[in-house]
């Protein structure tokens, strides 16, 4: 079968591999959707930053169905719609025991350490990793289960409370699947700060208060989002973004004694006003990834439509075109040759 394999910077390949056959307690899935993550798109450009060991099968956020059990499995069948929890954890060592799952020793996750991903036909995994989903769940929202819960993941590190005043800054995929989720966990007013028009759109169309570009500068978004909170501002930044100006903005906006939190990838340092932080007694919480139990949440999300998807969707390609049609669209390089045009690309293999 063809798989989309990851060497390394702005190398991945679409090769020939075997096709796989479950082993004890694994079950082999037909894929039927499968997402382009961020991360995807960082270790494209920069290198591997998430990916220990290359080649690799590419691929995380994924749904399909189970066509093959492997000896022992019990609990699912062949023909069960599933999403897929890219993530095997020991639940041993010292941080599964302290709930730190994401930083587990012996972690696994499919399409990026350890267990090929599904930019391919078919994909083995753990048998635990894949999570029946019920009828209302297309096999298309369920490519959005593993992201919906990095949106969950982090409603909860942030504590959030419900009316808590919220800005999300980056209005990507998990920017906007943050504010569904965080508007479906009890927040009031959500605010949104993006430089792409067509992602601003599609934040209001998902329920943001009001929406701006960074281009509105600091000063002006501080001053319109005091106002409209009654002078006390977020009670809580999600920093979806990724580079240090999103969060220099991140702490414009929170409140005295608010939390940012910091969602997105920053490999390169700089530097950052803390004695801003420090003085209003600001918390940066980060949120990496999301646990075990969040699935459950997530799909409860996509189930009774709370959370949205189909307005994220902005393409839908065929494996054989990942590269061209997928990749290299969604690779900006420098901000301002962003594309507009795109926010997730779902791959289908078939
Ligand atoms: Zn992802
Ligand atoms: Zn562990």
């Amino acid at each position: 079968m063809k798989a989309l394999r990851y060497y390394g910077k702005k190398d991945i390949r679409l090769e020939e591999v075997p096709e796989p056959s479950p082993g004890e307690g694994e079950v082999k899935i037909k894929v039927k959707w499968c997402g382009i993550c961020g991360s995807d798109i960082v270790d494209y450009e920069n290198g591997p930053t998430n990916i220990p060991e290359v080649p690799i099968t590419f691929g995380h956020e994924f749904s399909g169905e189970v066509v093959e059990l492997g000896k022992g499995v019990k609990g699912i069948h062949a023909g069960d719609r599933v999403a897929v929890n890219p993530g095997v954890y020991c639940y041993k060592c010292h941080r599964c025991l302290h709930d730190q799952y994401m930083a587990c020793v012996n972690l696994r996750w499919a399409g990026t350490v350890g267990q090929d991903g599904a930019f391919a036909p078919y994909v083995v995994v753990a048998s635990e990793q894949a999570l029946p989903i019920p009828e209302e769940v297309s096999y298309e929202a369920a490519a959005f289960v593993e992201p919906t819960m990095v949106g969950v993941h982090a409603c909860k590190r942030a504590d959030l409370r419900p009316g808590d005043s919220v800005v999300v800054i980056g209005a990507g995929p998990i920017g906007l699947l943050t504010l569904q989720v965080a508007k479906a966990t009890g927040a009031g007013k959500v605010f949104v700060v993006e430089p792409l028009a067509s992602r601003r759109k599609i934040a209001l169309e998902l329920g943001a208060a009001k929406v701006f570009s960074p281009d509105d500068g600091d000063v002006s978004i501080r001053k319109e989002v005091t106002s409209l909170t009654n002078g006390i501002r977020a009670d809580v930044v999600f920093q979806c973004a990724g580079p240090l100006p999103a969060m220099i903005t991140a702490q414009k906006l929170c409140r005295v004694g608010g939390k940012i939190v910091m969602m997105a990838q920053m490999p390169k340092p700089g530097e950052f006003p803390f004695e801003d932080l420090f003085l209003r007694e600001q918390s940066i919480i980060s949120s990496w990834g999301c646990m075990p139990d969040e699935f459950l949440t997530g799909i409860a999300f996509l189930a009774d439509g709370r959370v949205k998807v189909e307005p994220l969707i902005s393409s839908r390609i065929k494996l054989d075109d990942v590269i061209e049609k997928g990749f290299k669209e969604l690779s900006f390089g420098k901000p301002e040759e962003r594309n507009d045009k795109h926010c997730k690309i779902l791959v289908s293999p078939e």
